[in-house]
């Protein structure tokens, strides 16, 4: 889940960084009291789920909150890359002597949290891990031990050659290392992280990602979530009980259990398209289940086929064409439908659709290339 600046700075200031005030608004007057109440200029910052605000407009200087009220008109409502701006972070300017780059993530392969630090900040991390990653110190961490303070003044003065400045960001470094585990992230970063004219180290941006499979432990951090800033597909899908993807392709797929879904996609791909989503419905059959996975999966125009496969164990393939046949029924699909069925009630399962004209294969090849070629 992602959650906004402003909500990862509030998380950032509990563990102790260095994190400057301000205040969240959603009205250009809310915008003007809140600069007005900090008494200094201040920046106007879009809150959206999108990195890159400040190149396409979305960060704004503010000298009075007079202007910052102004600003707030152009920036509330603003499109930053699809998202539509609806909250802005009005938040005390810096004086900026230098930007650096701090964050970390969980390296899978490793199966390890990695540590990084770059005196490239201010600019897009990804670019400099491209063109210039030697200015990125990477540093893996035993999970067991945690961060040492040793590694974290190793990445400070791989920034800093000042020692009393490496001081202070070796601890904000230990203070993000702390965050990051307490509330189970998959990624926190502070872009830029940056010094003042006297010395000071603030984090002025934050980005957290919090790990969805350990929000359950977080009731305050899943109240943070931002609707506005979700797939509505994925909303409605997790509300149905089904887990859902939205990707990029045109064939949709409806599965049963998430290893099939996640074979079926590797298929499609593997003679030559794309999948428009992973869905699971999971274990159980109920027929309720398919009608709300086929309806999300037309709201997706790109789909030009469903491919159903199921797998039947303690799922029962006649449940689910009893699904199939109510959601054609109720929601009469513009796209063709292509099943594959086996095992349990495998039979009884196929004669169901005949009801609807569907002829079930037993194959997952065949289907596959089926609703490809169909899509096509
Ligand atoms: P992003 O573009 O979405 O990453 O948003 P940031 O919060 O990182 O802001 C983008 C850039 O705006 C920063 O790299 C800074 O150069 C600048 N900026 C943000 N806040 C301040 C501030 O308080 N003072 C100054 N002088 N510049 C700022
Ligand atoms: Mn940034």
């Amino acid at each position: 889940m992602k959650i906004h600046e402003y909500q990862a700075k509030e998380i950032f200031r509990k563990f102790g960084m260095p994190v400057p005030e301000g205040e969240v608004a959603t009205t250009d007057n809310e915008v003007g009291r809140i600069a007005d109440r900090i008494g200094k200029p201040v920046m106007v910052k879009a809150q959206v789920h999108v990195g890159g605000r400040g190149k396409a407009g979305g960060v704004k200087y503010a000298e009075s909150a007079h202007r910052a009220w102004e600003i707030s008109k152009e920036i509330l409502g603003m499109d930053i890359k699809g998202c539509i701006v609806k909250k802005v972070l009005v938040t005390e300017a810096v004086e900026i002597a230098s930007e650096a780059y701090i964050g970390m993530i969980i390296d899978r392969a490793a199966k390890k949290p990695v540590m990084m630090a770059s005196p490239a900040g201010g600019v897009d991390i990804e670019e400099v891990a491209a063109t210039t990653p030697e200015r990125i110190m990477k540093l893996y961490v035993d999970p067991l031990l945690g961060l040492q303070n040793y590694q974290a003044l190793k990445l400070a003065r791989f920034i800093y050659d000042d020692i009393k400045i490496a001081r202070k960001a070796s601890q904000v470094i230990m203070q993000l290392y702390r965050a990051f585990m307490y509330v189970d992230a998959s990624l926190a970063e502070v872009n830029p992280l940056i010094t003042t004219p006297d010395g000071e180290v603030l984090a002025i941006d934050a980005k957290i990602n919090i790990d969805d499979n350990g929000l359950f432990r977080h009731p305050d951090i899943e109240a943070m979530r931002d609707l506005d800033e979700e797939d509505p597909s994925e909303t409605e899908a997790k509300n149905a009980g089904l887990s859902f993807v939205k990707l990029e392709g045109n064939i949709g797929c409806i599965v049963n259990g998430a290893g099939l879904a996640m074979a079926t996609m590797d298929t499609v791909k593997h003679f030559g398209a794309e999948p428009a989503n992973f869905l699971d419905i999971g274990g159980s059959s109920n027929p309720e289940k398919v009608i709300n996975a086929m309806r999300i999966i037309l709201k997706d125009s790109n789909v030009k086929a469903i491919l159903f496969n199921i797998f039947g164990g303690i799922t029962r393939c006649d449940d689910v064409a009893n699904g199939i046949v109510a959601a054609v029924k109720e929601l009469n699909p513009p796209v063709p439908i292509v099943v594959r069925l086996t095992g349990t009630n495998e039979e009884e399962g196929r004669k169901i659709l005949e009801e609807i004209n569907l002829v079930a294969t037993s194959s997952m090849e065949d289907v596959v290339k089926k609703a490809i070629e169909l899509a096509a």
